[in-house]
């Protein structure tokens, strides 16, 4: 088998579509995408963003005033609502049950995407980047050991990374695709 005939994991497919929603952020400050998955079907997407109507980061350039970008605020109170709370609310708007999913997400959840998970009845953690150190590492590691979630750091193979890459450079239903 060639390496383009090498297909992601489930794992790397759902990680693959968190990446590419995390192309859709409007704050870059964490550029962030997260999906919901129950029954390997995908069932809600959510990107890091500015709510529903309110101006983007990425319009104005920055996330408040006297910053000059998103990344200056990354330790300051975000105004964007997290990937996993824009996912978690898109099924919300459609309703959608999130009873027993699975959540695909870049970047650790946060304390507060991390309980709402929880309370969304989500009971499994993918994330690509880890983020809670210190005292909120803590406070994640107690709800692991209520066994109210499972968290667990995945990575997307050096192969499947490539593959993906040259996908999305070039036309992928021609045959010669990357060549
Ligand atoms: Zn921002
Ligand atoms: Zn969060």
């Amino acid at each position: 088998m060639n390496d383009l005939e090498q297909r992601p994991t489930w794992d790397e497919y759902f990680l693959l579509m968190a990446k590419l929603a995390a192309t859709r952020s409007t704050c870059l400050a964490f550029p962030v995408g997260a999906v919901i998955v129950k029954d390997r079907q995908v069932v809600a997407t959510g990107y890091n963003g500015s709510p529903s109507g309110s101006v983007h980061c990425t319009s104005q350039g920055y996330c408040y005033p006297g910053l000059e970008t998103c990344a200056a605020s990354a330790s300051l109170p975000s105004r964007a609502v997290h990937a996993e709370a824009n996912a978690i609310a898109q099924a919300a708007r459609h309703g959608i049950a999130t009873e027993g999913a699975t959540i695909y997400v870049t970047l650790e959840p946060c304390l507060s995407c991390l309980k709402l998970i929880i309370s969304a009845g989500i009971r499994e953690v993918f994330y690509e980047t880890s983020f809670n150190k210190g005292e909120k590492a803590l406070v994640r590691d107690s709800f692991i050991d209520e066994g109210l979630v499972t968290l667990k750091q995945i990575y997307l193979s050096e192969k499947i990374t490539k593959k993906s890459a040259d996908f999305l450079s070039y036309p992928t239903s021609l045959l010669s695709a990357g060549n």
